[in-house]
Order: C-alpha cells, then sequence, then structure tokens
C-alpha cells in the first residue's frame, strides 16, 4: 500500500504546508479567474474573429429599428421564417416576430412539450440617444441647427464638439417610409454640437455636471451656406430644406412624424495597445443581444424551445407597445405555444401558465466593469470586472433592492451549477455601492409573468457613454454561456 503523506508524526516540510494551504482556499474559498488565465489559444483566435464580425454588426445596427432589419435579413438568409406565416409549428421550426420595426423576436421550436418550459433570453436594442423634436431645424445668426431631446440616461456633456450622424425615418406624404443615414460612410458630411472655448467658459465650467451642456443646449448644427438671395428671410434655413428636398425628397412637415436619431458618427474600433478590447457606442445593450442570437443561430435544434427577445424602450423604462411591458411579448409566446399543439383549439390557459412557470429567462444585459479610476463608487468584493466573463446578477434595483426582481438561489445555483459543468466562468457583482446608485433591466417585467429570471452579461467600462468599452474574452465568453444555456438548461 502506498503509504500516504500526512502532517501528523513528523514535522510538515514549508512546501507541505503550502500545498495543503493552497487546496483548502481552493476547495473553501470562492475565487474568480481573470479568463486569460484559463482560456486556451484556440479560444483567443475565437474571440478575436468573433470580435470581427459583433463590430461589423455593430456598425451596421446602430439604432433599434437598423438592428430589427439587419437581424431579420440574416435570419432570413438562415432560414428563420416569420411566424405570421405559420399556422402549425413544429419541433425544429425556426420563426422570428418583427415587433413594429423596433423590437423582435426568434426562436427555435424543442422537441419537447411546451408545458416543459421555454428557454428564454432576453436583450434590449435601444441605446441612449439623441432624438430630433417635432420641429427641429430653425436657422440662428446666419447657423442652420436642429433641436433634440436627448433618450435615455446620458451625460449631455459627452455629446457636444463630436462627430454625429443622423439615422432613422421619415413617412412621406404617401405615407411610405424613407430610411435616412447621414454622417456613416467615408465621404459624408458629419454633424456636430459645439461647445464652448475654454476661454470663454469659466461660467460654464463652475456649474454642476448636468448643466455643462444643458437639454437645450444639445442643438445640432446642419448648416451655413444661405439660399442666394439677401432679401429672403430665414434664407440659410430655406437653403437647408431645399438640399433635403432635392436629396431625399422630404420637407419641414416629414419632420414632424419622423423618428430620427443622432448617435456618434464613429465605428466600432479596437482598443489597447493589445487590441484585447472593443469600443463602440451602443453597446449596451447590443453586445447582449448580438451574443444571444449568435448563440440561438449556433444551435441545429433545441430540446426546450429557445426564445430570444430583443425590447425596445429599456433605457426609457420599458414603457410603449415595443417595451418589455407590453403584453405584446406575452401574446408571442401564446402564439408559440398555441401553433406548437397539434390541434390550435385545444389551447387553454391553464396549460400557458405552466408554460411560463416552467420557463427561465435571462435577462441578458451589461453591467458595469469596476473601473480603477473611479473604484469609490464600487464594493471591490461585489463588483463585475473585466475579462472574468459573464456577470450574473442576482438583483438590481436600488434604495434596498427597490425595483428588482432578485433571482430565486435555486435557480440561480443551477445556472451555475451548469456552466461550471461546462467550464463556462461566469462571475458576479452588483451595481456599485449600496445606495450609491442603481438602475432597472426587464428583468422584473417579465418576472411578473411568472418565469425564473435572473440578470446576466458582459461588463462594460464607460457604460451609457458615447463610446462603451468591452472585452473580446468576455463577449465571447458570454456568447458561449448564453448557447450552453439555450441548448441544456
Ligand atoms: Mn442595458
Ligand atoms: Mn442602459
Amino acid at each position: 500500500m502506498k503509504e500516504e503523506k500526512k502532517l501528523t508524526g513528523k514535522k510538515p516540510s514549508k512546501n507541505d504546508v503550502k500545498e495543503v494551504v493552497k487546496k483548502l482556499k481552493k476547495d473553501l474559498g470562492m475565487e474568480y479567474d481573470n479568463l486569460w488565465d484559463v482560456v486556451s489559444k484556440d479560444d483567443k483566435e475565437f474571440a478575436w474573429s468573433f470580435a470581427e464580425d459583433y463590430k461589423n454588426f455593430l456598425d451596421l445596427a446602430k439604432t433599434e429599428r437598423e438592428f430589427v432589419t439587419v437581424m431579420i435579413e440574416t435570419l432570413e438568409e438562415l432560414g428563420y421564417e416569420n411566424i405570421d406565416s405559420k399556422n402549425i409549428l413544429e419541433p425544429g421550426d425556426k420563426v422570428y416576430k418583427n415587433i413594429r420595426g423596433k423590437a423582435m423576436a426568434a426562436a427555435i421550436i424543442g422537441k419537447k412539450p411546451m408545458t416543459d418550459g421555454m428557454n428564454l433570453i432576453g436583450a434590449h436594442v435601444d441605446a441612449p440617444r439623441l432624438d430630433l423634436k417635432p420641429n427641429p431645424i430653425y436657422e440662428d445668426n446666419d447657423l442652420v441647427l436642429m433641436k433634440t431631446h436627448y433618450y435615455g440616461g446620458i451625460k449631455k456633456y459627452q455629446w457636444a464638439a463630436i462627430p454625429l450622424a443622423m439615422h432613422g425615418i421619415v413617412f412621406l406624404k404617401d405615407g411610405s417610409p424613407m430610411t435616412i443615414c447621414i454622417g456613416e460612410k467615408d465621404d459624408d458630411p458629419v454633424l456636430t454640437i459645439t461647445d464652448l472655448l475654454p476661454h470663454l467658459g469659466s461660467e460654464q465650467m463652475s456649474r454642476k455636471a448636468t448643466d455643462v451642456i444643458k437639454g437645450e443646449d444639445l442643438n445640432v448644427l446642419i448648416g451655413g451656406l444661405p439660399y442666394p438671395d439677401k432679401e429672403t428671410s430665414g434664407r440659410f434655413k430655406l437653403a437647408i430644406l431645399k438640399l433635403l428636398h432635392d436629396k431625399y425628397g422630404i420637407t419641414e412637415r416629414d419632420f414632424v412624424t419622423a423618428e430620427i436619431e443622432i448617435v456618434p458618427a464613429q465605428k466600432a474600433r479596437d482598443v489597447g495597445l493589445d487590441s484585447s478590447f472593443i469600443g463602440a457606442y451602443g453597446q449596451d445593450d447590443r453586445v447582449c443581444a448580438y451574443t444571444a442570437m449568435s448563440a440561438l443561430t449556433n444551435l441545429e435544434k433545441a430540446d426546450k424551445t429557445a426564445v430570444c427577445l430583443l425590447f425596445d424602450k429599456e433605457e426609457i423604462g420599458s414603457d410603449g407597445n415595443t417595451g418589455a411591458q407590453s403584453r405584446v411579448y406575452e401574446y408571442l409566446l401564446y402564439e408559440l405555444y398555441a401553433r406548437s399543439l397539434p390541434e390550435l383549439a385545444s389551447a387553454n390557459q391553464l396549460d400557458f401558465q405552466k408554460v411560463l412557470q416552467n420557463s427561465s429567462l435571462l435577462s441578458a444585459d451589461v453591467t458595469n466593469a469596476f473601473d480603477p479610476t473611479y473604484s469609490s463608487v464600487s464594493d471591490p468584493r461585489n463588483n463585475s470586472y473585466i475579462n472574468r466573463g459573464i456577470t450574473l446578477v442576482k438583483y438590481v434595483g436600488s434604495r434596498g433592492k427597490y425595483g428588482t426582481s432578485d433571482a430565486n438561489g435555486e435557480f440561480f445555483a443551477r445556472l451555475t451549477r451548469l456552466l461550471d459543468k461546462n467550464e463556462i466562468k461566469w462571475q458576479t457583482g452588483e451595481m456599485g455601492k449600496v445606495d450609491a446608485g442603481g438602475g432597472g433591466t426587464i428583468a422584473k417585467f417579465l418576472a411578473h409573468l411568472g418565469m425564473e429570471v435572473i440578470d446576466c452579461g458582459v461588463p462594460v467600462l464607460s457604460m451609457h457613454s458615447t463610446f462603451e468599452v468591452t472585452s473580446k474574452i468576455d463577449v465571447y465568453y458570454t456568447h458561449l454561456a448564453y448557447q450552453t444555456f439555450l441548448r441544456d438548461f
């Protein structure tokens, strides 16, 4: 018999003690690895190529409408069908739903009955931005500008003195929609919001940061060429109206009903001398929407029905008929359930409640990565960190967990077991210190339907800024986590 090494009997060597302590720490403690210490060389290559596709997608999808349009085009190429064209759904069917062009859903019908529950991922595709007001265009001292109303939580000063682009949709006299995208092509002009020169900025710089650039100061410079007739009043505005009409066939009236968003004009870029980060506008929450969709579309088939819900209006409270509070999403789930039955008429509310209560949803949304420059707002033991993988967030909310769905421990534990089994590293964290602030997600609105819900997503630096930063390995491993969940949960 092999003699066991024991600490008793004779004086243990320094090395023996070190080994035992190391083992005890590993077995009893909880530490979160930096992914770069544990991933393979292949993983790094996958992460890099995944990031290329992701960056390209971000450049094509800077608004919720663009995200939905491009994603549905992609889904159709992959053989997904519009659910509106289907009467009966069978296992293996791949369908999508376009929700008013601003939100969407996609699903793979599973082999198991829907009453066993669905595996869902919900993310949002709207992002903070500036919307044009209904009467935006005006002339002031020979300049032509546009009035905006900001959407979502922004630091207004970040939007001045940077190149901006104009994306949106205009409805022409006959009602036909026309999309607009100015400022993205290399030879396009860009727009900008002017800032005050520091030489004259002493009063401005003494203001609170929320007022350095005020809401009514977010005026976009769009022109300065006059209509060539000195006698005409408002000739600078007239020249721009004429340009808009000549180029796009639109009039000032068309802006009243248009939905036009002002977004940063720059493209997604690699960040860092080692190119290990991705910098781009609108990664909250398109990084989770994109990884959720890449996870779904990587699945050939599903045991449980796998669903991705991509919401609009999260950044302003999930209201409206495209936001997560809308019953349109519940009806969509009912439709998936009812159409998957052999007889549509056998669908009933009791069974649908079973579907909902047996379902699990990952509320896929970004988290605030620990930033050493702003460490004072975080509890370092309970914050997410860059390069430690997907963050599982039990609760969000503020002022004593107010306004959160607070994931059930049973569900949270089952999720961590699944990820561990598949060697997918995860971390956990709260949004900042207790009472330092807080935020909400779509989680609680889906939890209201009775399903199990937990928040989880990619850690982000400079969240809600015009240039948000994520890590390539976090993005790739979040994709893997979502795929594992949809396939095996
Ligand atoms: Mn978000
Ligand atoms: Mn957000």
